[in-house]
């Protein structure tokens, strides 16, 4: 579903992504772990379109996306402060998306109601979001990012304002609703225990590169090296 081919972005000298080579199937859940600067929210810009590469290619689907636009890529995108408009009201944020690709009232209403339950708030729709909790906050911004049945979800750091109970339980919500869905996501975290709880496949990046790709039991049980072990919390 994805593809990228030794995608590079360089901000002045120092490449934030240096030859990325990575690949998406349909129906996967990827998440990026790697250290603070390690290019992690630069490699889901650059998939959405809000960063272009200075060399390689982003492909969709096999569709070489340079000069697509973000609204035009088929993917949703939740980021760490998730931004919801403080002016709408719960319904009002999650049809965003729908009122974007010209649904109908009838359509927004319905599909509206169904992600709110999907996401654990049936019937929140005229709350003002103000007076949601964290959590909540949270869900209403999967909610949104979901609306336009994106082929692909990226999420960055989707839990990151989150107390640790929460964020446990809210993982496990997730994978299943992924999994219900078949929701194609590639997410960044930083937290370890999170990445290896929802996904099918981890990334473990620095320094703009890709130093491990494998499914969360082999990058644990054999780190590619000293780096990704150290990082894993490994002392030798
Ligand atoms: P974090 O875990 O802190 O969110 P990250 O892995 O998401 O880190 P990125 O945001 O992708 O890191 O940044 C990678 C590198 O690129 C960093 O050194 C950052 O300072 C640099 N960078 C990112 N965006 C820009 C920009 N717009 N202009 C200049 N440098 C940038
Ligand atoms: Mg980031």
């Amino acid at each position: 579903l994805l593809d990228l081919e030794g995608v590079t972005v360089r901000f002045g000298a120092r490449p934030a992504l240096d030859a990325v080579d990575l690949r998406v199937a349909a129906h996967e859940i990827v998440c990026v772990l790697g250290p603070s600067g390690s290019g992690k929210s630069t490699l889901l810009r650059v998939v959405a379109g809000l960063q272009t590469a200075d060399a390689g290619r982003v492909l969709l689907d096999g569709a070489d996306q340079v000069g697509v636009p973000v609204h035009r890529r088929g993917v949703g995108l939740m980021f760490q402060d998730h931004q919801l408009f403080p002016q709408r009201d719960v319904a009002g944020n999650v049809a965003f998306g729908l009122r974007m690709r010209g649904a109908g009232r009838t359509e927004q209403t319905l599909r509206v109601e169904e992600l709110l339950e999907l996401v654990g708030l049936p019937g929140a729709g005229r709350r003002a979001v103000a007076t949601l909790s964290g959590g909540e906050q949270q869900r209403v911004a999967l909610a949104r990012a979901l609306a336009p049945r994106p082929k692909l979800l990226m999420l960055d750091e989707p839990l990151g304002q989150l107390d640790r109970s929460l964020r446990e339980r809210l993982v496990v919500e997730l994978r299943q609703l992924f999994a219900q869905l078949g929701t194609t996501v590639l997410a960044v975290t930083h937290d370890q225990g999170e990445a290896f709880a929802l996904a099918d496949r981890v990334v473990v990046m620095c320094d703009g590169r890709i130093a491990q790709a494998g499914s969360p039991l082999d990058v644990w049980q054999r780190p590619a090296s000293e780096f990704v072990a150290r990082f894993l919390g490994f002392d030798n």
